[in-house]
């Protein structure tokens, strides 16, 4: 039984000011109420107390918030050099690192996670990532191309590429990592030239109010970055199905982006995607073990398994089986649960009691399909949406909890033998999934091959999930469409203008 701390210690000075204000939405610069008046509860998920309101928009404030996008866009915007953008984006990196604490303990208050991971993501993760796309402005180039249009002779002609940015973003964040989700569509929209309209998940909606206020204050000119917080069914639908709207970026369920695809079909905006995960960790008995059980602990437990990537299903050669997976359980169990501002606190809650149930309903499912229950499995007796770190040994392949997406801390194990590499690589696959894994071995030849055979956006050998700003991510099969961070992810935010020139 992992250990609980008590109840949840209070935050700082700043935090509680930010929380007392009544948010509204962040349009053209300026805060404004929801146009018909609508706000929703905000809530800690670690008492299941709430803690803020925030305002409900809806179609007509997306409207709103897509015209001022717009007339940024056409305006003040376009007028920045590329160093003028790159050094807005720096800038804000700095506001961020200065307000670190603050936003590391709003993060927490909103989504659960604990304390130390949110300081490492605001000190760390943001800021690095803006800084790597603040270099980018200066560096976004065309092409000039050696044609011969319509008989045309060397001399001729010039023709060249011109790289555009593509215009009005709509982005829609989901609520397992607030923060992160709102750096990769802010900085490669500020990089290009873009301009953003961004709904933040109705469950966490604080950061991104505060960034909004950040990004004003490091120079971003009103209209450039927009927050219309509210539901999805109502603000996500109306900004994926715009016509105002070029393009949508996408962050969310495998089956949400199904609909974000038919509400692009209006206008045929563009669409990127990144969408679910059943990520593999497989194990080979030469793995330095010592590596491999707190990486698969992490790679399965971190975000409290709320997490995209999270390396859920655990393939280890029967050799070192037993080792693994007690290793595993013996960190589950030991995981002190507790409210994310308590610093002794290593895991939190999920996001909601919606949640929680549904991972429950996951682990029941298991129990029922003859999955042996090695730990957890259940829900401390506590306020706040807790549920215990869970390890399942002896799954297959056709197990509910072995085939979905549960996003919780449900890892499920099963072992393989010796000539069964081809089994464990068609079984990395066989989901409808393809957005992370990794392999562990010594044996750099065999971790090649099964690199080649994993048929995800991201492979990681000894390590799970190494994320770099830039490093492409992003899903394969019905993870996703097209690619962010790095280059690549500019790529999506651009548009290329052929320009032939007689004379
Ligand atoms: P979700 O239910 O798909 O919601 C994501 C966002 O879409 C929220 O802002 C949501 O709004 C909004 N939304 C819901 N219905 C909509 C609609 N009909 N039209 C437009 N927008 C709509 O996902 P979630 O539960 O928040 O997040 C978990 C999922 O995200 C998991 O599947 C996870 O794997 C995936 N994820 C993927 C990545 C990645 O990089 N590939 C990263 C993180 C998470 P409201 O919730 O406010 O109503
Ligand atoms: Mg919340």
């Amino acid at each position: 039984m992992p250990h609980m701390t008590p109840a949840s210690p209070s935050p700082g000075a700043a935090t509680r000011d930010f929380l007392t204000q009544e948010h509204g939405l962040f349009i053209g610069g300026k805060w404004a109420t929801a146009l018909a008046g609508k706000r929703f509860d905000v809530f800690d998920p670690a008492t299941g107390e709430r803690i803020a309101t925030a305002a409900a928009g809806e179609a007509a404030d997306i409207d709103a918030a897509v015209a001022a996008a717009r007339a940024a866009f056409n305006g003040p915007w376009a007028k920045f050099t590329a160093a003028e953008r790159g050094k807005v984006i720096w800038k804000l990196a700095e506001l961020i690192e200065r307000h670190a604490q603050e936003l590391a303990e709003l993060e927490v208050l909103d989504n659960g996670q604990p304390l130390a991971v949110a300081q490492y993501v605001v000190n760390h993760i943001v800021p690095e990532f803006f800084r790597y796309y603040a270099g980018w402005p200066t560096k976004i180039e065309g092409a000039t191309i050696p044609t011969s249009p319509q008989g045309r002779r060397p001399g001729e002609v010039l023709s060249f590429t011109l790289r555009e940015p593509l215009g009005v973003v709509g982005a829609i964040t989901p609520w397992n990592a607030p923060l992160p989700m709102l750096m990769v569509k802010l900085a490669p929209v500020l990089a290009t030239g873009c301009t953003l309209v961004l709904k933040p998940a109705e469950l966490t909606p604080l950061t991104a109010l505060r960034v909004a206020q950040l990004a004003a204050e490091a120079g971003v000119p009103d209209g450039v970055f927009n927050v219309v917080t509210g539901f999805g069914e109502t603000a996500g639908a109306a900004l994926a199905a715009h016509p105002g709207v070029d393009k949508i970026a996408f962050t969310g369920s495998t089956e949400v982006g199904r609909s974000i695809v038919r509400a692009a079909a209006g206008n045929l905006k563009k669409v990127s995607l990144e969408l679910g995960g059943k990520s593999p960790v497989i194990v080979f008995p030469d793995a330095v073990l010592e590596q491999v059980i707190p990486g698969a602990a992490r790679a399965c437990f971190f975000l409290q398994g709320q997490n995209c990537m999270a390396g859920t299903r655990l393939y280890v050669h029967e050799k070192v089986h037993d080792r693994v997976v007690d290793g595993v359980a013996r960190i589950a169990r030991g995981m002190q649960l507790g409210h994310g501002l308590d610093p002794a606190s290593q895991f939190g809650p999920l996001i909601s009691a919606e949640q929680r149930e549904r991972v429950r309903g996951f682990v029941e499912a298991g129990r029922r399909e003859g999955g042996e229950l090695v730990c957890g499995g259940t829900a401390p007796e506590r306020p706040g949406w807790f549920f215990e770190p869970t390890v399942f040994a002896r799954m297959h392949a056709d197990m509910t909890p072995v085939k979905n997406e549960i996003f919780g801390p449900v890892l499920c194990v099963q072992s393989f033998g010796d000539d069964e590499l081809e089994r464990v690589a068609a079984e990395a696959n066989a989901t409808i999934y393809g957005l992370s894994g990794s392999v562990w071995t010594r044996d750099i030849g065999l971790a090649m091959q099964m690199v080649r055979r994993i048929d995800s956006g991201q492979v990681s050998v000894n390590m799970h999930a190494a994320l770099d700003p830039a490093m492409p991510f992003g899903g394969n099969r019905q993870s996703g469409w097209g690619r962010e961070f790095g280059k690549e992810g500019l790529e999506p935010y651009l548009k290329t203008k052929g320009v032939s020139v007689a004379w």
